[in-house]
């Protein structure tokens, strides 16, 4: 069965088909942090979903170029750094060192690049330029720039694609210039904003004036930047469907660089809300985790990682520290019966028990359904415990089993404390390289270790020889 998610996009559960088709390529963006602070759990949720699809399109073969930006300049943060005597950069290489700390103890893979808007700016400016050139977009009175929805819907284009939109309220001209407004406020929209007072040292020049983009268009110029004006997969948390994610398409293919017939984007993948003990999160509810507010409690990032991916990512999901607690003993579960297979292996190999990652994969292949998998994965986990308490679990049996689990823990992005080292296929990836610099084969070993690189690990040369450390 091939890989099977809803796009909202179509409003449908869709058959995944890259716009390579054949060439097992899938270019993914998902949009990444805001720096103005800690990320908390719920950001965490759309992270770790898309860490799990980046992670299953490579288990099924794809190669896989994720793309996730930093945002370091929108309306809250500037907010805040006018309250510090410091610089933009300043307040925010704080926040985005702490998210990636983060979001490395959730053992999410680092993608291959993670733009900061602030160091696209050229980029974003020449996009507005063709925005105007084609009339879509317009200078104000006070010198910020515009989308104007009136001019792209008479070029044919559609606003709205992502969600259904009542024009007749709309009245053409009107502007909101806030990043965030709801639906109701539907309106011409700021792509880049004029300096005004309150930005203090914050602004740059561009042919409009001195000002600093709006937070749609950042994300419109990093993707189209890095993989290109037309690309498989753009994820996000359900709150960015609008006007974010609208706003990124009308830019996108409002600018034409797309070739004919080719969308901006061709599948949108939204994770839906986290609530935390039954209630949206709020500092004054009490309710409110970081991920190293978990952490200081002495959850571990995978206790984390594990109780979000219990979830199906359509359906909103109580977090509690009940479920972490129930999470600790599942995967307490799960490492017992990994020293049992490991035991009764007795170092025999095999290859992995296909019967196994056929459940697996038919479960993630229909649309993410987590709930399958775990079903399947802890019925797997009480037979190969029922065998073994009977000694009837041999070795080449146990073999297959530790082999399948191998790429399992892959999949989910569940390595244990041991395999957190590495898994076992990337060590054998380490040992090719070795063997390639020893026949001085250097460039192989390069690509060797490009490889490891892509898949969130670097080369650490010791005393001891070579070994792999998380990048
Ligand atoms: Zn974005």
């Amino acid at each position: 069965m091939a890989l099977r998610f809803f796009n909202t996009l179509s409003r449908s559960v869709q058959e995944f088909v890259p716009l390579e088709g054949d060439a097992k390529r899938a270019g993914l963006y998902c949009c990444g942090p805001t720096v103005h602070d800690f990320a908390h759990i719920g950001n965490f949720r759309t992270f770790v979903f898309a860490d799990l699809v980046r992670r299953w399109l490579e288990f099924k073969g794809y190669s896989v170029r994720h793309v996730m930006n930093i945002t370091d300049v929108e309306d809250k943060i500037i907010h805040r750094v006018a309250q510090t005597n410091g610089s933009l950069r300043d307040y925010t290489s704080k926040y985005e060192a702490a998210f990636f700390e983060d979001f490395q103890a959730l053992g999410c893979l680092r993608p291959h690049e993670t733009p900061r808007a602030t160091d696209c700016i050229a980029e974003i400016i020449s996009l507005i330029g063709k925005l105007i050139e084609r009339g879509t977009a317009y200078r104000a009175a006070d010198g910020s720039v515009y989308f104007s929805i009136e001019k792209y819907q008479a070029r044919g284009l559609r606003y709205g694609q992502l969600l259904k939109l009542n024009f007749e309220e709309m009245r053409p001209g009107q502007r909101v210039s806030s990043d965030e407004y709801a639906k109701e406020a539907v309106a011409d929209f700021a792509l880049w904003k004029a300096r005004v007072p309150a930005d203090g040292g914050v602004f740059w020049p561009s042919p409009w004036g001195e000002g600093r983009p709006g937070w749609h268009i950042e994300c419109s110029a990093m993707s189209m930047k890095l993989l290109g004006p037309s690309f498989d997969l753009h994820m996000g948390g359900e709150d960015l469907i609008f006007p974010h994610h609208e706003d990124e398409i009308a830019q996108s293919e409002g600018a034409g660089l797309q070739a004919p017939g080719r969308p901006f984007v061709k599948y949108w993948l939204h994770g839906a809300h986290l609530l935390v003990e039954g209630k949206k999160m709020s500092k004054s509810l009490g309710n409110y985790f970081t991920v190293r507010d978990l952490l200081a409690q002495g959850f571990t990032g995978r206790e984390i990682r594990y109780l979000l991916l219990t979830a199906h990512y359509r359906e909103s999901f109580n977090f509690t520290l009940d479920g972490l607690r129930a999470a600790r003993t599942a995967l307490g579960r799960l490492d017992e019966c990994l020293g049992k297979l490991r035991e009764a292996a007795a170092g025999a190999t095999a290859p992995p028990d296909g019967n196994m990652l056929q459940q697996l994969t038919d479960s993630l292949d229909d649309d993410f359904n987590v709930s399958a998998a775990w079903g399947a994965i802890f019925e797997w986990v009480r037979n190969i415990n029922r065998l073994a308490a009977s000694g009837k679990l041999l070795p080449g049996q146990a073999a297959a089993g530790l082999a399948a689990w191998q790429k399992i823990v892959l999949a989910m992005g569940l390595e244990t404390g041991e395999t957190a080292g590495a898994p076992q296929e990337l060590l054998a990836v380490l040992e090719q390289r070795n063997a390639a610099r020893k026949a001085k084969e250097f460039k192989r070993a390069d690509v060797l270790r490009d490889q490891l690189k892509s898949a969130g690990w670097a080369i650490e040369d010791t005393p001891k020889g070579a070994r792999l450390k998380r990048l």
